[in-house]
């Protein structure tokens, strides 16, 4: 692998955590202060909620679609999560590395695994909540799934809580402002990961 290669991964932050912690809220409050800051837009199969526009917080796209993108090898990383499939489109992530410029993205776990073994010097940021209780409530509040995909939320959220030893920094939603500037710091000065 060239040291160039090497120097673009270690620019790329991928943000990971349970649902319900706030990842989006506090990837949009970040790209509201930041517009500088490049932030991945990922297909997926799920159908807009109220107020999402496609290419803004996702590219709504179909089953047939995305499984074609996955085919070509055109998703840097895809998972199937509570019933729909998510994946980054690799050649804008490449291509902003390449082009000297911190990229972030916003995934779940098992995303951030591909991430992890596929661009080893990528840094892995884990967005995690005061307490379970107040996680919970997020998810519960959000008003916007029915029962059944709330609880399939809460069972992944589990798992993903086990797993922030996985990751490079630790970062609590405890206010999105406050956890907003920590992330574009760690954007914008990646933490050296040993070895
Ligand atoms: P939501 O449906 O609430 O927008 O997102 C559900 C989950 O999918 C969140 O945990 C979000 O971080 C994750 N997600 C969004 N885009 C991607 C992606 O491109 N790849 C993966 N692996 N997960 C994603």
């Amino acid at each position: 692998m060239s040291p160039r290669r090497s120097s673009d991964q270690s620019r790329l932050t991928v943000v990971s955590g349970p649902s319900g912690v706030g990842k989006g809220t506090v990837v949009a409050a970040l790209r509201r202060r930041y517009p500088d800051v490049w932030v991945s837009v990922s297909a997926t199969t799920r159908p807009p909620r109220p107020g999402e526009r496609h290419g803004v917080q996702y590219f709504f796209t179909s089953d047939a679609d995305f499984a074609a993108m996955a085919e070509e090898g055109a998703l840097l990383e895809w998972a199937n999560f509570a019933g729909y499939r998510y994946g980054t489109p690799r050649e804008p992530v490449l291509s902003t590395l390449a082009d000297g410029l911190p990229a972030l993205l916003e995934i779940e776990l098992q995303g951030a695994r591909q991430i992890r073994a596929a661009m080893p010097e990528a840094q892995l940021v884990f967005l995690t909540s005061p307490s379970w209780a107040e996680l919970e409530r997020r998810l519960v509040q959000r008003g916007t799934e029915p029962a059944d995909v709330i609880a399939a939320r809460l069972a992944q959220a589990r798992v993903e809580l086990a797993a922030r030893g996985e990751f490079d920094v630790v970062v609590c939603n405890d206010d999105v402002g406050r956890a907003a500037e920590e992330l574009v710091q760690l954007v914008r000065h990646p933490r050296q990961r040993p070895g």
